[in-house]
Parts: structure tokens; C-alpha cells; sequence
């Protein structure tokens, strides 16, 4: 029997001496050195004493060790659970009970103030540093690099990946082997990805967009990956002239805008920029085909469903729009009172259905149940509109609409308005309590470098274009939005910072 997500993102690969990751060291790691890593730890894996089916969490440095634990859980039939590594030693703790995972693979630093953890929870605990060395290696340096590897069915479940924790407690998606397959093979046909791509690889491992749509899609084609520990600037630039592709988030891409070294020669060997997992401001797409002659592909997705939708390869890439659904996915805008679906151009609820939609979340049957319907549409959380060429904009998350007085208003529409502003780089607009209205809008502006925005004039612009109710009731001049490590903005923190402004 097979296991198709093993066979075809890794056995398939089987005896390749073609590079599969370049490593910052200059050193090279072929296709074979890669899978003979993996089917080592995947003996590990097994003489630690798991089983298929168990869960292996992985709180782990970015390294190609931490990528052929994936391969070895997926070899050996265990499901995948990557956690940020920025998670503390208490929050890590709800992620491994609620998991349930048999073994934990930490960092050696972390591993003292783990351990009264797994020891009640009577998890395993093994570690790996950023070098690629700890307990595990060590472990799977006397293995072979042979493994039968554990039959599994498209439905079985792959990985366990928790949500960014960007509106809320972080939910576990239960991933099917089919899922994961089923996305990569489409964005690698829709991206023209081939054996030929060299992909810059700066984003974190223990995400969808760095894992699945980031590394799958590089297995998928056979590529190989410039795998660096983070986003690091001069890195990059290094990197261009000899890579073709890059996946970021939008702070990538306004970080290399700032550097003047960024310029048409810099990138002409590249064919490809992806940009995804927070939206990408039409300012940072039009500049960056000015100085790179690249138009930026924007897609969206997440954790539940990996990637939903994409601005076409061919074709236009509309700035401020995530382009269409994918082959395959099915797109509905719905009314979020009734479920039903709404006409063209209207704003509603985006729901999702097809073979990237996830199982569920995991030991959450209530809002399981309540995101995602009998029929298989999951609801996303998104709020969004389809335009008369069926480009999708996302207008913004259910949970940062904003009632006040009984009116909705989109903080997407007035952060448009602000962000055109002389001075302004960026904005985020949030819904404050209101004695009155219950709720009411604060406008947060940041300045552009050395810029001081005058709110006054802003305000009035403001009131040129935007009825009166979506008014920003006070502007504040801030120096940054507070980002998690995805890049995306944390709304729930501004709220609590300004929740008393005007009670
Ligand atoms: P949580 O569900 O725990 O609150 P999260 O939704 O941020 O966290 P992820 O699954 O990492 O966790 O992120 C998915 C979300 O990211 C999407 O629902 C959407 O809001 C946002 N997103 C992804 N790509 C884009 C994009 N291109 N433009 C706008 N938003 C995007
Ligand atoms: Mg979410």
C-alpha cells in the first residue's frame, strides 16, 4: 500500500543527487542526503516508541533537520505539529496538552523548563538546536537510513497546525495527507513552478505559508530552496541574481522596497514574487514593479484551507485584490445573518469548499460545527466582495468590523483613505467602546520615515470621501503597528490598548 503524500512530495525524489536545499553555510543537500536525514529520524522516531498516528510537536529552529522531521513523520505515518518558536515555555503547554502529542522536540535551551511538562503529560521530550544537533540527532546518527515506510490513506491526517492566534486562541486544523497534495499540485500548475526553480526560503517552518505552500510546492516540482534561517535583507539581495523565486509576507517585500539597492538588474533572474498571509498595501505593489519591473502575485489563504485564491500568473495581477479561486475551490460570498449567498460586488462572509479544506479543528466539535457547515463550505472569518472580473478583495476579518450606531463599517475602506494620505505609511483602523454608540472608530496612522502627517488635513480629506458615520471619531499618530511574527497586524492589541478612549 502507498503513502501518497510521502511518495510524491518525497519518495519520488529517491536517489536524486540534484541539490534540494542550499544551506547559508554555501553547503548543498541533495535530494538523497535529505530523505537518508529523514528515514534516520524516522527510526528515531520509532525506537522513541511512537506509533503511527501519534503526534510529534516540533518547537524547533529552522533547519534542514527540523524540515526532515516532516519528511520522517510523514514517512512513518505520525502527524506533524510545528509550533512558533516564539511561543513561552506556559503557552507551549496548552499546544502539547491539547494535542495530545507523544513527543516533543524542543530546543536544548528550552528543554530544562520543558521538562516538568512532559513529564507530567508523559511526553517524550528530545531536542534539536539551530545547528542541527541535540538529543534527536544524536539518536538518529546510529540509525539506518533505510525505513519502510508506513502505508497511509489520502485521509489520514498529516499535520496538526495551529492557527497564528491573530483574533483569538490559536485552534489546532486537523490537515489531511489530501489536503496538503491537492493544494501544492495546484499552485505549483498555476505558478509554473518546475524542476528548474531556485526559491528563496526566509519565511518560519511551523506556518502554512513557509511549510506547506512554500516547501510542498518546492517538493512538489522538484525544486530546491535557498533555505535561510530568516528574512534577513542582504541575505536576499545576495541570493537573487542566482534564485527565481521568492515567498514572503507583505513586511518582506516594503523591507527590501527600503533599501536602494533593490533595482531592475538585481532581480532580473527572478520570474516570480508571492506575497501572502497579510494584505499586501497597493502602494508596495505598484512601487515594487517600478523599481523591479516584477508585479507582486498576492494570494490568500490560511491555516484551515492552505491557499484559496491567487492573482493569475498570465494575465493581470490586480493590486488590492487576491485574485481568483483556484481550481478546484469554490468561492461564495455569503450574508453572514443568513448563510445565503450575496450578489456580485456586495460584501459578505467568504466561504470556502474543496480538497485543501481541512477536517476540522481538533477537539473543538462546537466550533467545528459552526465554521464549517454540513455542505463543506468552511466559513473564513474573512470578510470580502467579488468584483465584476471575478477578482476577490478581502475587506477584512468578521471579528474587526466595526457596529457603531447600528451601522457596519469596514476599517478596510477608511485604512484606503488614510493610507493616500501625504505622509502616511500605513494605518490601522479598530473599533473602541462608546458610551453612546457602543461602539466607535479610532484612525491610527503611521507617519512615512521623517514625515509628520497633519491630522486636521487629513481629517478633512476623510470627510471629502467617506460618509459621515465611518468618520474616525480621533486620529492618533503611532510609530508602528504591532505585527506577530506572520506579519499581520494584531487588532485585539490595539483595541485593548485604546478600549478607554472614550468611556
Ligand atoms: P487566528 O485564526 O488564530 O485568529 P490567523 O487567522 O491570523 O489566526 P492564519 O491561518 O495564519 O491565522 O492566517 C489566515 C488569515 O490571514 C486569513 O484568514 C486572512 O485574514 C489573512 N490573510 C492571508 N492572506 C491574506 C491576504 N493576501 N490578504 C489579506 N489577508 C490575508
Ligand atoms: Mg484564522
Amino acid at each position: 500500500m502507498a503513502n501518497p503524500l510521502y511518495d510524491e512530495f518525497f519518495g519520488t525524489h529517491a536517489g536524486k543527487s540534484a541539490p534540494f536545499l542550499h544551506l547559508p553555510s554555501g553547503d548543498t543537500l541533495s535530494y538523497q542526503a535529505f530523505l537518508d536525514m529523514a528515514a534516520r529520524i524516522a527510526n528515531a522516531l520509532v525506537e522513541i516508541g511512537l506509533a503511527p498516528g501519534d503526534r510529534v510537536a516540533a518547537q524547533v529552529r529552522k533547519t534542514p533537520e527540523a524540515l526532515a522531521l516532516y519528511a520522517a513523520c510523514t514517512r512513518a505515518g505520525m502527524v506533524f505539529l510545528p509550533l512558533n518558536t516564539a511561543y513561552t515555555v506556559d503557552e507551549l503547554s496548552y499546544f502539547v496538552e491539547d494535542s495530545g502529542a507523544r513527543l516533543l522536540v524542543c530546543d536544548p535551551e528550552s528543554r530544562e523548563g520543558l521538562a516538568p511538562l512532559a513529564e507530567r503529560l508523559g511526553t517524550a521530550l528530545e531536542t534539536l538546536d539551530g545547528d542541527g544537533n541535540g538529543s534527536l540527532s544524536d539518536r538518529a546518527r546510529s540509525q539506518p537510513a533505510e525505513f519502510e515506510t508506513v502505508p497511509r490513506d489520502g485521509e489520514d491526517l498529516a499535520a496538526f497546525l495551529y492557527t497564528s492566534g491573530t483574533t483569538g486562541r490559536s485552534k489546532g486544523a486537523m490537515l489531511t495527507q489530501n489536503n496538503l497534495l491537492s493544494n501544492a499540485r495546484t499552485l505549483v500548475r498555476e505558478w509554473r513552478f518546475t524542476s528548474d526553480d531556485v526559491l528563496i526560503h526566509a519565511l518560519p517552518i511551523f506556518h502554512t505559508h513557509g511549510l506547506f505552500v512554500a516547501t510542498n510546492v518546492t517538493l512538489a516540482a522538484g525544486g530546491s530552496m535557498i533555505f535561510l534561517p530568516g528574512f534577513d535583507r542582504d541575505r536576499i539581495f545576495e541570493m537573487m541574481p542566482k534564485a527565481t523565486a521568492l515567498m514572503g509576507v507583505p513586511t518582506f517585500y516594503t523591507r527590501l522596497l527600503d533599501d536602494p539597492r533593490l533595482n531592475r538588474e538585481l532581480a532580473a533572474h527572478m520570474r516570480l514574487f508571492v506575497s501572502g498571509s497579510a494584505p499586501l498595501l497597493a502602494e508596495t505593489h505598484v512601487q515594487f514593479e517600478a523599481r523591479t519591473g516584477h508585479r507582486i502575485l498576492e494570494r490568500y489563504g490560511m491555516t484551515e484551507t492552505n491557499m484559496n485564491t491567487s492573482n493569475p500568473y498570465e494575465g493581470e495581477r490586480r493590486a488590492g485584490t487576491v485574485g481568483f479561486p483556484l481550481p478546484g475551490v469554490e468561492l461564495l460570498i455569503t450574508d453572514p445573518a443568513s448563510g445565503e449567498p450575496l450578489p456580485t460586488g456586495e460584501v459578505g462572509q467568504i466561504e470556502v469548499r474543496g480538497p485543501n479544506v481541512f477536517k476540522g479543528y481538533w477537539q473543538m466539535p462546537e466550533k467545528t460545527a459552526a465554521e464549517l457547515r454540513a455542505n463543506g463550505f468552511f466559513i473564513t472569518g474573512d470578510l470580502g466582495k467579488v468584483d465584476a472580473d471575478g477578482y476577490v478583495h478581502i475587506v477584512g476579518r468578521n471579528k474587526d468590523l466595526i457596529i457603531s450606531g447600528g451601522y457596519n463599517i469596514y476599517p478596510k475602506e477608511i485604512e484606503l483613505v488614510l493610507d493616500e494620505q501625504p505622509g502616511v505609511l500605513e494605518s490601522a483602523v479598530i473599533g473602541v467602546p462608546h458610551p453612546d454608540f457602543g461602539e466607535t472608530v479610532l484612525g491610527l496612522v503611521v507617519p512615512e520615515r521623517g514625515a509628520e502627517p497633519d491630522l486636521d488635513t487629513i481629517m478633512e480629506s476623510v470627510r471629502g470621501a467617506l460618509a459621515r458615520f465611518k468618520h474616525p471619531r480621533r486620529l492618533l499618530v503611532i510609530d508602528e503597528l504591532p505585527r506577530n511574527t506572520m506579519g499581520k497586524v494584531q487588532k485585539n492589541m490595539l483595541r485593548d490598548q485604546y478600549r478607554d478612549m472614550f468611556t
